[in-house]
C-alpha cells in the first residue's frame, strides 16, 4: 500500500536557515497535502511538541559534513522510521554515498526542479508506510510465533503427560496386589503432576495409605490422622512408622474441600489439594487425596488427569480385589476358610526341603475328631457343618502366626509347624487337645461336646524323604491315637532303618 499524502497532509519538518525555509515554501503552494513545520538547525530537537506527528524530515546540508553526519546519527538512534531527505549544493559523490548509509533516504542537489523534489518526498514517504506495515506485519508474526512456540509447549507437556499416564494406567493394570497397586501410584503420580503429598482411603476393607516426597513421616502422620478423621476413626490407631494401616468395618469417606486445606495449626503451611473420589460405579470405594506446594494450585487440566487416574484406580482396586478372592478361592476352603489340602503342598514342601538340606525342624500335626459322624447322624449334616468350622477358628485362634491350618479332608485338620521340634509341637498340640474337650461346640438346638485325636511327625526324620512321606508318618501317629482310645496325641515314632537305606537317604539330602 503506499502512502497518500494527497489525502492525508503529510507533516515534514523543514531543518535549515531562513532562507532554506522560504526556498522550500513554494512546493507547499505547488503541491497540497504536505504541512511543513521549520524550524531553525540550531533549535532542532526531535523532543517538541510540534515534532510528534513528524514523517519525514527535509534538512539543509550544508558545508560541515560532520554537522549532518551527527543529525543522521541523533534520528539513527531514536530507532526513527522518519524519511530523511537532504537538500544540500555540490557535495561531493563519497559525501553523499556517507549520508545515505547513515541513514537518508535520497539526496537532492540545489536549486533542483519542483518535480525531482516532490518526486523524492512522495516516494521517500510511500517507503516508510511500506516499512511501517512490514514493520507491524513482522510485530504480527512475532506474536503468532510466540503463542505458537506457546502451543507447542503446551502440547509437548500434553504429550509427556499423557505418555506418563499410560505408563501409570499399565503399572497399574499390571498390578494383582492392593499394595502393589498403591506401590505403582505412589511411584507414578508424583512424576506426573509433582506432588508431594499423597494419601490413598479405601473402604470395604478400610485402609489407609501414604506417601511424602522424602519420606516425611510427620506429613504423613498428620495427612493419615486427618484421613483417618473422615473414617470417623480414632488418630491413636495409626502406628508410628507405619505406611498401611487396616480398619475393620466400612462407612462413606466425606471428601476435602478446599477450606479444609487451611492447616489445623497455624504454623503449619497451606497447601494446594485436590480429592479424587474413587467409585465402582455408584459405588463409592475410597478417596484419593493429593497435595503439593501452595504456590502450584491444581489446574483444570490437571484435575482432570487425577480424575482418569481416579477410574483407572477404581478399576485396579476391583480387580485386585477379584484376583484375591479367586486366589482365595483356589487356595481356601469354602466351609472353614482354612487352606485347603492343595494349598498346604508348598508350606510342606519348603518345611521338607529345609528340614533335609538344613535339618531345620519343623512338625506336621494331623488332626481328626473323634466320632463325628455321630453328630452328622444325630443331629444332621449342618450341625457338623457349623462344629467343622467352629474347630476351624479355635485352632487357627490357638496356632502361632507362623504356622499353617488347613483341612486335609472330611474332618481332618492339618497344622505345620515351622522351625518347631517334636518337644515343642507335643504340648501345643495337647493345648488343642484340652481345648477341643473342654469346649461347647454351638450347634442350632443347643451344644455338642467332643474330642479330637493328634498324630504329629517330625520333618528330620530318616524315615521321610517326601511330603508324601511325612504325611503318611502323622496319619500313621494319628491312627495310633484312635487305636490307643481316642482324644490323644501321638508322636510318630521313626522305627530304625537298615544300614544301606540310612546311607541312601544321607545321599539324597
Ligand atoms: P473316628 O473317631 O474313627 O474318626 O470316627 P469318625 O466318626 O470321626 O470317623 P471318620 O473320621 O471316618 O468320619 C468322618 C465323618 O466326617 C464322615 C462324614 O460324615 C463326616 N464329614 C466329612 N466331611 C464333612 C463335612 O464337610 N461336613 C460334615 N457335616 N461332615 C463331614
Ligand atoms: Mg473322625
Ligand atoms: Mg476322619
Amino acid at each position: 500500500m503506499s502512502a497518500q499524502p494527497h489525502d492525508d497532509l503529510s507533516r515534514i519538518l523543514l531543518v535549515g536557515t531562513q532562507a532554506f525555509h522560504r526556498d522550500m515554501r513554494w512546493i507547499q503552494l505547488a503541491r497540497h497535502g504536505f504541512a511543513f513545520v521549520p524550524v531553525a538547525k540550531r533549535h532542532c530537537t526531535l523532543d517538541t511538541d510540534s515534532t510528534t506527528d513528524i514523517q519525514a524530515i527535509i534538512y539543509q546540508a550544508g558545508a560541515r559534513t560532520t554537522d549532518t553526519l551527527a543529525f543522521l546519527q541523533t534520528v539513527a538512534n531514536r530507532q526513527s522510521d522518519l524519511c530523511i531527505i537532504l537538500v544540500g549544493q555540490n557535495q561531493k559523490p563519497d559525501t553523499v554515498a556517507q549520508f545515505l548509509r547513515k541513514g537518508a533516504f535520497d539526496y537532492v542537489n540545489w536549486p533542483c526542479s519542483l518535480t525531482r523534489l516532490t518526486d523524492s518526498l512522495i516516494s521517500g514517504l510511500n517507503n516508510r508506510q511500506t516499512f511501517l506495515e512490514v514493520r507491524n506485519l513482522s510485530g504480527d508474526l512475532a506474536t503468532a510465533n510466540q503463542s505458537l512456540a506457546h502451543e507447542r509447549d503446551t502440547l509437548k507437556q500434553f504429550n509427556q503427560r499423557l505418555a506418563g499416564l499410560n505408563q501409570l494406567t499399565q503399572a497399574l493394570a499390571r498390578s494383582l496386589k492392593p499394595e502393589d497397586v498403591v506401590q505403582a501410584l505412589f511411584t507414578g503420580v508424583p512424576s506426573l503432576i509433582g506432588a508431594e503429598l499423597i494419601g490413598l482411603v479405601r473402604t470395604n476393607p478400610e485402609h489407609v495409605w501414604t506417601w511424602s516426597k522424602g519420606g516425611n513421616q510427620e506429613r504423613e502422620h498428620t495427612l493419615k490422622t486427618q484421613l483417618l478423621g473422615r473414617l470417623g476413626r480414632s488418630p491413636q490407631r495409626v502406628t508410628s512408622g507405619a505406611t498401611t494401616l487396616r480398619l475393620v468395618g466400612s462407612r462413606p469417606i466425606p471428601l476435602m474441600r478446599s477450606e479444609d486445606a487451611i492447616p489445623a495449626h497455624p504454623q503449619q503451611e497451606a497447601h494446594a489439594m485436590h480429592d479424587i473420589p474413587l467409585a465402582i460405579g455408584p459405588h463409592a470405594i475410597g478417596v484419593l487425596h493429593v497435595q503439593r506446594d501452595e504456590s502450584q494450585p491444581f489446574t483444570e487440566d490437571e484435575q482432570q488427569l487425577l480424575a482418569t487416574i481416579g477410574t483407572s484406580l477404581s478399576l485396579t482396586l476391583r480387580n485386585a480385589d477379584a484376583h484375591q478372592d479367586l486366589q482365595d478361592m483356589a487356595l481356601r476352603d469354602p466351609l472353614t476358610g482354612v487352606f485347603n489340602r492343595r494349598a498346604l503342598d508348598e508350606p510342606l514342601m519348603r518345611e521338607l526341603k529345609a528340614g533335609l538340606r538344613y535339618g531345620a525342624p519343623a512338625c506336621l500335626m494331623i488332626l481328626d475328631l473323634d466320632y463325628f459322624k455321630t453328630v452328622n447322624d444325630r443331629l444332621g449334616h449342618t450341625a457338623g457343618d457349623l462344629v467343622l468350622r467352629e474347630l476351624a477358628s479355635l485352632m487357627t485362634d490357638t496356632v502361632r502366626d507362623v504356622d499353617t491350618v488347613g483341612r486335609y479332608g472330611g474332618e481332618e485338620f492339618a497344622i505345620i509347624l515351622p522351625h518347631t521340634s517334636v518337644e515343642q509341637a507335643r504340648p501345643l498340640a495337647e493345648r488343642l487337645r484340652n481345648l477341643i474337650e473342654t469346649h461347647a461346640f454351638n450347634v442350632e438346638d443347643g451344644t455338642v461336646r467332643l474330642t479330637a485325636s493328634i498324630g504329629i511327625a517330625e520333618v528330620c526324620n530318616p524315615a521321610i524323604a517326601s511330603v508324601e512321606d511325612w504325611v503318611n508318618a502323622a496319619d500313621t501317629a494319628l491312627y495310633d491315637a484312635k487305636a490307643q482310645g481316642r482324644n490323644r496325641v501321638v508322636v510318630h515314632a521313626p522305627t530304625p532303618l537298615a544300614p544301606v537305606q540310612a546311607a541312601r537317604l544321607c545321599v539324597a539330602a
